[in-house]
């Protein structure tokens, strides 16, 4: 292992050029004028794969392509490492307020400026290098891998789910590694142990057959953007509690000792909670603090609503129908299909009689946790403290990786995502940039985590 260190920072001008010419490449997986640069970085990743050693194939898919390659020289008895990235990313335009062209990378102060440098590029890069730190100077891996890189991760990543939900076992592993986050500052690295689910919805309202000449028929029916309004209010109990039976039956109760954990995890302090919303003051389920809201409970919320004329002026006129689009967070063991579903009828049960409810399934992701004792996670603590620098602190996303749930509960294997980022790095803004030093960190890590894997 030592050797491949020594071999990193031998390398580490290279490997950033390397990496730069990745960056150059506008792989946008959501604008359909960027399909063939999307194509391109594919082929790019493939390359590079063969080129450290590895296999490489581009598998097709209704979209974008999935690059896999493997490397199983370690034997069927040796431990198998998934390494999971994407090589797509945002959009991005010198218009959107960028100080430097996106896609021609420029470095600052050891800090490198591009389209993808942290999201997720740079990241995913870290562990092709790493592998090939070790091949070079070993000659061979302790653990077998097995690369996951795919180009739709920033566009939906449908055809990475269906791919999985079919082919999932050329991807089984005893562990998945994921670099595609973030930690609040460089000596408080994090390992996020738990994604909530979602579920998307929207409810219509529908009143009278058409709009309506407000003087002349209101007060005579129920104004369908009041009725839902109405039954949007009875959605949460006054103490912040989502107002739907059955709604937390399948919540997995969080154990004090976990309460400890999340308090002293990378979460926000109340007054960095403030500072980052703007909000007023918090609002929600009290008798949990905000880091345990957000990452531990599961939230009805609403996103959108619509009905009538909002325009400039006025327009008296009862609308024929009102909209609201919503989401349910979930939580480990919350299903999504069936929180739809008890929405759907509680929606059902509080319309009133005057106006007539539908209420559509619209998007759905299953949540995902992993136990923080499970002894792989104990292989990225160690990485962590030997590559890094620093022992990391484990936390709860709020936010839906659906590939997490996928691999985890498709393969079957515990998904540790361990970032290499900074909270700060303007991911899918404006000036997305990623500092070199923590590139060549995370090699270091990735170095160390495939030696700790090969010890489970
Ligand atoms: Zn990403």
């Amino acid at each position: 292992m030592q050797q491949a260190l020594k071999y990193a920072a031998e390398q580490a001008t290279r490997f950033e050029q390397e990496l730069f010419d990745l960056l150059k490449i506008p792989s946008v997986s959501t604008d359909p004028a960027y399909a063939p640069h999307v194509q391109q970085a594919a082929e790019w990743v493939a390359g590079q794969l063969k080129v450290i050693g590895v296999t490489a194939e581009i598998i097709p898919t209704g979209r974008h392509p999935i690059v896999y390659g493997e490397w199983m020289g370690a034997g069927p008895n040796a431990k198998t490492v998934l390494i999971y990235g994407h090589y797509d990313v945002q959009p991005a335009d010198k218009a959107d307020g960028w100080s430097t062209d996106p896609f021609e990378p420029v470095v600052k102060d050891g800090v490198v400026y591009a389209r993808g440098a942290t999201d997720d590029k740079g990241q995913f890069f870290t562990h092709l290098k790493a592998v090939e730190a070790i091949l070079k100077t070993e000659g061979t891996l302790p653990v077998n891998v097995k690369f996951l890189i795919e180009g739709e991760e920033e566009s939906g990543g449908e055809s990475l789910a269906q791919y999985v939900r079919e082919h999932g076992q050329r991807f089984a592993a005893d562990v998945c590694i994921i670099s595609d986050g973030s930690m609040p500052s460089v000596d408080t690295p994090t390992i996020v142990y738990s994604v909530r689910g979602i579920v998307g919805f929207e409810i219509i309202v529908h009143g009278p057959a058409t709009d309506l000449h407000s003087g002349m028929f209101g007060g005579t029916v129920h104004n369908p953007i009041q009725a839902l309004a109405e039954i949007i209010a009875q959605l949460h109990h006054p103490d912040g509690s989502v107002n739907v039976p059955g709604f937390y039956d399948d919540v997995v109760p969080l154990s004090e000792a976990e309460r400890q954990m999340i308090a002293s995890g990378g979460g926000y302090t109340f007054e960095q909670w403030q500072q980052t919303t703007g909000a007023p003051a918090d609002w929600g389920e009290k008798q949990y603090t905000i880091n345990e809201r957000i990452g531990a409970r599961p939230t009805l919320e609403f996103t959108g609503f619509a009905g009538g004329y909002a325009g400039q002026g006025l327009k008296n006129v009862i609308p024929a129908r009102a909209i609201a689009k919503g989401s349910a967070r979930l939580v480990a063991n919350q299903d999504p299909q069936k929180t739809f579903d008890q929405i759907k009828a509680q929606v059902e049960r509080l319309a009133p009689p005057t106006v007539r409810v539908e209420v559509n399934y619209l998007a759905s992701g299953l949540p995902a946790a992993v136990d923080v004792n499970h002894p792989a996670m104990q292989a990225a603590v160690n990485a962590y403290q030997h590559g890094w620098g620093y022992a990391p602190v484990f936390k709860r996303e709020g936010g839906s990786l659906p590939i997490v749930a996928d691999l985890n509960n498709h393969v079957g294997m515990p998904v540790l995502l361990v970032g290499y980022g900074l909270d700060t790095d303007g991911i899918h803004g404006p000036n997305e940039h990623y500092a070199l030093s923590m590139f060549h960190k995370g090699i270091e890590t990735s170095i160390h985590f495939l030696y700790e894997v090969s010890k489970l």
